[in-house]
Order: C-alpha cells, then sequence, then structure tokens
C-alpha cells in the first residue's frame, strides 16, 4: 500500500483506526528494496540485511553456470530472519517468501509462493484448526482472469480467515513478537487500482469495503496492545497506476545484446549466438559474462564497456517522448556481502507508470495486459507507535532498516 494512499484513507474515514494509530505514530515514506517485489522487499525486511548478504535477488533466478530458470524459497535465504534471533516465542503469519516453513520457536504460517499447505503451517499440530477455520494462504488470482466478482469473494473469505487466525493465535498462543501480513491488498491493487481512481467505477465501494476490514483489524490490534507494546505498521512498496508494460528484452534483442539463433525458441536456453547480455523481472540485467555462464561473451575485466553502453541505451529509451527509466544502478551501488557474486550487474527502476518486465519473448516494447497497477519503490510508508527514541529512525527509512530499528529500542527499554 502507497503512503499516499494510506494518508488519504486515513484522513477521509475509510481507515478511522489507522488514523488513530498514526496521531500516536511516526509516520513516514519508506523506501522498498530494489527491485521493488515482494520476495526481495521481505527477504530484507525480516533479515535487516541486503540481497548481497541474504541472497534473494528476485522471485527468479538462474541455476549456477545455466541459464535454467529457478524459484527461489525460504530455503534460499541465507541470513536468519528475525524470529531465529529475538529471544522469546513469535507468531508469523503469511510473511511472503517464507515457504517452506521450518522449526521455530512459536507459530510460522507462510506466505506466498506456498504449494503445500503441510508445508506451509508449524507446528503441524496447528493444521486441524486452521483448516476449522477455513484458512486460506493466498487469495486465488486466476479467479481475476475470468471473472473479478468471483476474484473479489475470494479475495473477502481470505481475508476473513486470515483475520480469525490471527484472533485464535493471538489468544492461545504465549508469544512476544506477532506478526501478521495482508497480502490481498497488493492482488487487488494489481486488478482495480482504477477502480479507486475512479469514484462511478463499479467496484469502487469493495475496494474501499477491503480496506474498512483491515482496518478493523488495525483497530483490534491497537485495543488488544498496552502502551508498552511496540506497534509497526507498513507496507513492503508502494503502488500506482499502470500505464504501459515495457519490455526490457525487446531493446536488448533491437540493439543486438540479446541473441538467439533464427527460427529457434526465444527462451533464455537458446541465447548462445554472442548474448552479451540478457535480463530476469522485473528489470534485472545480467552480463553474459565469461566463466560465470555457459556460454559467456563479455570477459569480465572488459565489462566496463557494455555496461556503460547498456546505460546510455536505457537513458535514451523514451515512449511518447516520456523517460521510461527513472534510475538505473549497478550492482555495486545496491548490493554488498557474500553473495554479490549473485547479483544482477544492473538493475532499472521505471519512471512513473511504466511497469518493467524481463519478457524475453517480447514481439515489441510496449504493452498493456490485465494489471491496472504496478509497484513503486519509492512511496512504501512506515507507522511505528512506542517508540521510545525517535532519533533512531533513518531520514528516510528502507525496508531492511525496520529490524534495526526493533532492535535498537529493545535494547534500550
Ligand atoms: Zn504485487
Amino acid at each position: 500500500m502507497p503512503f499516499g494512499m494510506l494518508k488519504n484513507f486515513a484522513e477521509t474515514g475509510v481507515m478511522l483506526n489507522t488514523h488513530q494509530l498514526i496521531s500516536q505514530s511516526i509516520f513516514k515514506k519508506m523506501h522498498s528494496s530494489i527491485p521493488e517485489v515482494s520476495s526481495v522487499a521481505w527477504s530484507s525486511l525480516i533479515t535487516g540485511k541486503n540481497p548481497g548478504q541474504h541472497g534473494i535477488f528476485g522471485f527468479t533466478d538462474l541455476f549456477p553456470d545455466s541459464y535454467k530458470m529457478r524459484f527461489p524459497n525460504f530455503n534460499d535465504l541465507k541470513a536468519p530472519p528475525f524470529w531465529d534471533q529475538w529471544q522469546g516465542k513469535s507468531v508469523i503469519i503469511n510473511v511472503p517468501s517464507t515457504y517452506p516453513v521450518r522449526e521455530t520457536n512459536g507459530v510460522l504460517i507462510s506466505g506466498f509462493v506456498s504449494i503445500d499447505f503441510e508445508k506451509s503451517v508449524y507446528p503441524k499440530s496447528l493444521i486441524p484448526q486452521l483448516k476449522n477455520l477455513d484458512y486460506r494462504l493466498d487469495v486465488n488470482s486466476q479467479k481475476a482472469h475470468s471473472s473479478m466478482e468471483l476474484f473479489l469473494a475470494d479475495l473477502d473469505k481470505t481475508l476473513e480467515a486470515r483475520i480469525k487466525a490471527y484472533r485464535y493465535l493471538w489468544q492461545t498462543q504465549d508469544w512476544q513478537t506477532f506478526m501478521l501480513v495482508f497480502t490481498g491488498t497488493d492482488r487487488l491493487m494489481h486488478f482495480l487500482w482504477d477502480a479507486v481512481e475512479d469514484k462511478n467505477h463499479k467496484y469502487h465501494n469493495l475496494f474501499l469495503e477491503h480496506f474498512r476490514k483491515i482496518d478493523q483489524a488495525v483497530g483490534e490490534i491497537i485495543d488488544r496492545s498496552t502502551d508498552d507494546d511496540l506497534l509497526i505498521m507498513h507496507s513492503d512498496h508502494g503502488f500506482e497506476k499502470l500505464e504501459k508494460d515495457v519490455y526490457i528484452s525487446y531493446p536488448l534483442i533491437q540493439n543486438g545484446f540479446l541473441r538467439f539463433k533464427q527460427d529457434q525458441d526465444t527462451n533464455l536456453n537458446n541465447i548462445c549466438y554472442g548474448t552479451k547480455a540478457f535480463v530476469l523481472d522485473p528489470a534485472r540485467i545480467y552480463l553474459n559474462l565469461k566463466g560465470k555462464f555457459p556460454c559467456g561473451t563479455v570477459e569480465p575485466a572488459e565489462a566496463e564497456e557494455p555496461l556503460s553502453q547498456l546505460e546510455s541505451l536505457f537513458h535514451s529509451l523514451e515512449i511518447d517522448g516520456k523517460k521510461v527509466i527513472r534510475d538505473i544502478y549497478r550492482k555495486e551501488q545496491l548490493y554488498s556481502g557474500p553473495y554479490l557474486e549473485n547479483a544482477p550487474d544492473m538493475v532499472l527502476i521505471g519512471n512513473k507508470g511504466f511497469n518493467l518486465k524481463a519478457n524475453v519473448k517480447a514481439k515489441q516494447l510496449v504493452d498493456k495486459g490485465i494489471f491496472t497497477g504496478k509497484h513503486t519503490q519509492d512511496t512504501a510508508f512506515l507507522i511505528i507507535k512506542g517508540l521510545p527514541d525517535k532519533s533512531i529512525i533513518p531520514e528516510i527509512p528502507t525496508v531492511s532498516d525496520v529490524k534495526g530499528i526493533v532492535e535498537s529500542s529493545k535494547s534500550r527499554s
């Protein structure tokens, strides 16, 4: 959820309890990870580390010494989450990229992408009760492609069950740290961003209703907390209107960086024809380095030339007279740590409205799919109530700062 929308909902009565919370709290804009996707953002948030230290650079990655795609999961997270480091029991519900769950001091119910219910709940003894509550790991977003009504009904049931599960665990478990994540908001904003902007939109009220229900849960949690508790509410990235999907593979192909054999399938397993660079979602650029990839063409010592060519290519990329790329980062600017080797060489952030995607099969630069909303890197929000010393919060906090903020407040209290 973006800072601006939360502020607006708080001030216009959609989220009255959140309004009350803000009035007693520090309320700031927060920056997401780069790239601003949930797997990277949450991995950074729960570990307090950057991707060079925790090893999660996106929803997809490549097997070593290959172009074969894989989907990193919780087993790939190379740094410990806070609940394995802090004293006392924790209840952790629905944090993305925590599947499959592992043994922990307390309760862990994994968030998306969770596949098998049995591997999503620790301890397993909670599974029957969660099933009784009709708990769902995630909303079925596929439904939105056939019927928005079915999708919204599923979204509602998922939220309701999540709230029931939190109430049950809050009351029945002994805990010191409790974390509850709502992920339906992300799906809602991807599919129906237009519904919040347009008051006459068929689903405008249903959109607001979802946030009213979340606000009720916020109100309950405020009531259940005491003045000694530290209470944090935040998003993992912001959101805005999606104007255009931009396929980053396309300019790479057009400018000879990405090459496939003619008449053969355009996929990453078929780029051994002089490819100098390729891209993984959302806009992570990898040089095809000798020694790192099976048919690398770029000598690591000569990487500067293609990197600066790519920078000028992306700096000058325009659609309808608008610059597409807001920021271009080299990996050393973003990441540090033992897994820097696995990092993309360059990461792009899109300008307002431009949703960057790799799409190796792209036959054009621009498209517009079913989504009407897209993530933003610089407009997440952070609310903290009960922090004894406000000066420990950075001017612009990022998702990887949150763990440290909590730790310094714990050590002072
Ligand atoms: Zn999303």
